[in-house]
């Protein structure tokens, strides 16, 4: 899960992380009384989109404002509008709220993140002297500038982790300790929420010689949220998936991506060597979707709902191991299912386990003609594959 801007900066001032001083507003209104509280006599307020994407300095989602009223102004052109940046993808993101925020007088730009390395099986700090920039640039072009300390979750975070970064960016000696204290209460950060990342981009000097966090991006473990309300609480909806949300509430994963054969499987595992499948067969899935173990008529219907709501299925593969669940119901469940749903690409079947030959032969006479049959795994994918070519005959 991912939170935004505000509110990672909100929880890094519980831990003493220095931010600017910032209010968020979700109407031109609030806006304007959010720079008045900020002081109305200061010399930049800046005007922040707050969306779960980066790359809004270049796309226009920060925008400075010289008065209270330039505030307002901006506020009501940004408000509601499109963001669309290098991470949006090219639909872009409305904005629902902004950030108002006190101006800084930045001296130098770094930058400071923290994620999971899953191959040393414990979480890096990195920091680099190139802030400002896209990380994923600096570390294609001047890997050398990017510092990593890896960091043993048993012994947390020492002062030699500090220090190596420190001396790493070339920070002068009255900063290395300033610089210390900022590393240490990301690592709490981290570690307290249940992070798998942080990213501070820029992390600047200010003139007056004080690092603050002036950009914050912070996702977290979904499988430990269940301990963490006040993370849950932050929680935006408007930000995610619409078909991905309302497949969780049927017990359903769903995972929307770009191709066009529509995948209902049972089984993450299976779920997702039938994406691989689909793939070496020469074909793009359009969607990650485990029914679960049940696979009844009623959740082979919602699943068939949520998948033809994405535009670009042509067909679907419906890919069933009968353990648990039997095929010969599965197969009853699809025929009711395509029935009830207005099914209107090819959908091959493939069921194997239990009453895999009923199942068949359930298909085969039910004179339905969007569905195929498929015999084995690779049969199915291949015969999907063709009818998101083909379309329906
Ligand atoms: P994004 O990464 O989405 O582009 P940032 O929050 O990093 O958004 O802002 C982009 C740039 O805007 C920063 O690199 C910084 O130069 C400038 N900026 C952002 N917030 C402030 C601020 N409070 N005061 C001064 N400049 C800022
Ligand atoms: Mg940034």
């Amino acid at each position: 899960m991912n939170i935004h801007e505000h509110q990672a900066k909100e929880i890094f001032r519980k831990y003493g992380v220095p931010t600017p001083r910032g209010f968020v507003a979700f109407k031109p209104e609030n806006a304007v009384k959010a720079a008045q509280q900020l002081g109305g006599d200061l010399d930049v307020w800046v005007v922040k989109a707050q969306i779960h994407a980066g790359g809004r300095g270049k796309a226009g989602g920060v925008k400075l404002a010289r008065s209270t009223e330039e505030v307002g102004l901006i506020a009501k052109q940004m408000l509601g509008s499109k963001l669309v940046t290098h991470q949006t993808g090219p639909e872009g993101k409305v904005v629902h709220r902004i950030y108002i925020e006190e101006g800084v007088n930045i001296e130098k730009e770094f930058y400071l993140g923290m994620v999971l390395d899953r191959s040393l099986e414990m979480p890096v700090m990195m920091a680099s002297s190139e802030g400002g920039v896209e990380i994923e640039e600096v570390a294609a072009r001047s890997p050398e500038k990017i510092i990593k300390v890896a960091i043993n979750p048993t012994i947390g975070f020492q002062g030699f982790h500090g220090r190596k970064l420190a001396f790493g960016l070339g920070l002068p000696r009255e900063l290395v300790n300033k610089f210390i204290s900022f590393a240490q209460a990301i690592y709490n950060v981290y570690m307290d929420y249940d992070a798998n990342l942080i990213e501070i981009n820029p992390l600047v000097l200010t003139k007056e010689g004080k690092f603050i966090a002036l950009d914050a991006k912070m996702s977290f473990d979904d499988n430990a949220l269940y301990r963490q309300p006040e993370i849950l609480a932050m929680r935006d909806l408007t930000e995610e998936e619409p078909t991905e949300i309302e497949a969780a509430k049927y017990g359903l994963s769903y995972v929307k991506l770009d191709g066009n054969v529509g995948c209902m499987v049972n089984g993450a595992g299976l779920a997702m060597a039938t994406m691989d499948i689909i793939k070496h067969e020469g074909g793009r899935p359009a969607n990650f979707l485990d029914v679960g173990g049940g696979a009844s008529a009623e959740t082979v219907a919602k699943g068939f709902e949520i998948i033809l709501r994405d535009p670009n299925v042509k067909s679907i593969f419906v890919n069933i191991f009968g353990g648990i669940v039997r095929c010969d119901r599965v197969a009853n469940g699809i025929i009711e299912a395509t029935k009830a749903t207005q099914v209107n690409v090819p959908v091959v079947v493939r069921l194997d386990g239990t009453n895999a030959e009923e199942a068949a032969e359930i298909l085969n006479n039910s004179g339905i003609k969007q569905l195929i049959a498929a015999t084995d795994l690779k049969d199915g994918a291949r015969k999907a594959v063709e009818a998101a070519e083909r379309g329906l005959a």
